[in-house]
């Protein structure tokens, strides 16, 4: 059924029906009427780093990006982006032909589903998965196929990649293949392995990828991430997707990047252009910075994530709930098994009213409905005191 209610949208079309209104929406609206703690979707409660927040004042003083920036984005924003790619994982890109920048993460995808994939091509995705692919894969007139994360309990990630059910999984009508590493919902953190065989897998069958690495800089314990353009053989074929929501805790401003080799770049740029054609000007100089922050900036941001998923999954483990321990993103998957319960989406419908916390059901982000219908998602990245007070109400639901 995709990440999405099924309220009536009596004028939505045929390929969008069933995307009526995202669980998001649904369940932040159950959150304010309820005067709840949201700790269903995931955006952080602090904003990024001051210096930065003042960057943008300055640019907006200065009448930097006041007016439609440059189509591909300021070239101090590109410059910036090559720059931490080469820095970060000696990614080699041309700031002026391999660097686009988007209306955030959500625009790099839906642009690059609408500009490479052809009406009835296949693109595989790995279930669970973000609520915009399953609408972008269908707004492009593609065919989802998902490949399902399944949890398990020894050691390393919590829930794991089939890799025979991938192979499987590709057909003579597949086109790409969508990644997205750390993995939301799970934290799911794909290891070299497992990357190296999407990626023998990728050039064996001429597949293009499209990489989803917004949370490359939370990742956790002794998880690496490790950029699927990195790996024989695909940096002429993958298309990967930053983001500074998510980096620098800027999640309105929507600023996002794409990067990849010039063929695909002037793809994606050709669908992009007809979205928003440009977008947040003064902030993509602010993120320029953001970008040329010192390691102790990642170092900080990430060591503090981790600190509060500790802490919350410490709470969620004493009020009940199995957890299964992320090793990346901002968000901590539970069952919901051990309270005899079954059903993820009843169960998020009133946890507001028994112990006022919202959460999100990952059974609307899979196809397959028994895949994750007890799993339950929380987000840490907020406040220590929110996320103290949130596990202290749900310690109501121990027996
Ligand atoms: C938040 C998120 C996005 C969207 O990022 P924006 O930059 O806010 O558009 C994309 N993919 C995943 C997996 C996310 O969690």
């Amino acid at each position: 059924m995709a990440a999405m209610t099924s309220s009536a949208h009596p004028f939505l079309n045929r390929r969008l029906a069933e995307f009526g209104t995202t669980i998001f929406a649904e369940m932040s609206a159950l959150a304010v009427s309820t005067g709840s703690i949201n700790l269903g979707q995931g955006f952080p409660d602090t904003d990024g780093p001051e210096e930065i927040r003042e960057a943008a004042v300055r640019a907006l003083r200065d009448g930097r990006g006041n007016q439609y920036p440059p189509g591909p984005g300021v070239p101090e924003l590109r410059a910036a982006v090559a720059a931490h790619q080469l820095r970060r994982y000696g990614l080699t890109y041309d700031p002026d032909t391999e660097v686009l920048v988007t209306a955030g993460a959500t625009e790099a995808i839906a642009a690059a589903l609408l500009a490479l994939v052809e009406p009835d091509d296949e693109v595989i995705a790995l279930e669970p998965y973000y609520d915009s692919y399953a609408a972008c894969v269908a707004m492009a007139g593609g065919t989802r196929v998902p490949v399902t994360l399944r949890p398990h309990t020894e050691g390393g990630a919590a829930f794991r990649l089939d890799l025979d059910e991938l192979r499987a999984a590709v057909t003579g009508r597949t086109r790409l293949l969508l990644i997205n590493t750390p993995h939301n919902p799970t934290g799911t953190v794909l290891t070299r392995e497992e990357l190296t065989a999407i990626a023998e897998l990728a050039v064996e069958r001429d597949l293009l990828v499209v990489t989803d690495e917004v949370y490359e800089h939370l990742v956790f314990d002794d998880a690496e991430h490790i950029p699927l353009a990195t790996l024989p053989g695909m940096r002429e074929r993958t298309v990967t997707i930053g983001s500074a929501g998510k980096t620098f805790s800027f999640t309105g401003w929507k600023v996002g990047w794409v990067t990849a080799a010039p063929k695909l770049i002037t793809a994606v740029r050709s669908a992009k252009q007809f979205l928003t054609y440009v977008s947040s000007g003064p902030f993509q100089y602010a993120v320029a910075e953001a970008l040329a922050l010192p390691d102790a900036y990642f170092d900080a941001f990430r060591a503090d994530h981790q600190r509060k998923r500790d802490l919350l999954g410490d709470g969620l483990r004493a009020a009940g709930f199995e957890v299964y321990r992320p090793q990346g993103t901002y968000f901590i998957t539970t069952d919901i098994a051990p309270f005899g319960e079954k059903d993820a989406y009843a169960f998020c419908r009133v946890l507001p009213e028994r112990c006022g916390v919202v959460a999100v059901p990952n059974s609307v982000f899979y196809d397959d409905p028994d895949a994750g219908r007890s799993q339950v998602r929380f987000a840490f990245c907020k406040k220590d005191e929110v996320l103290t007070e949130a596990t202290s109400r749900l310690q109501r639901l121990v027996p």
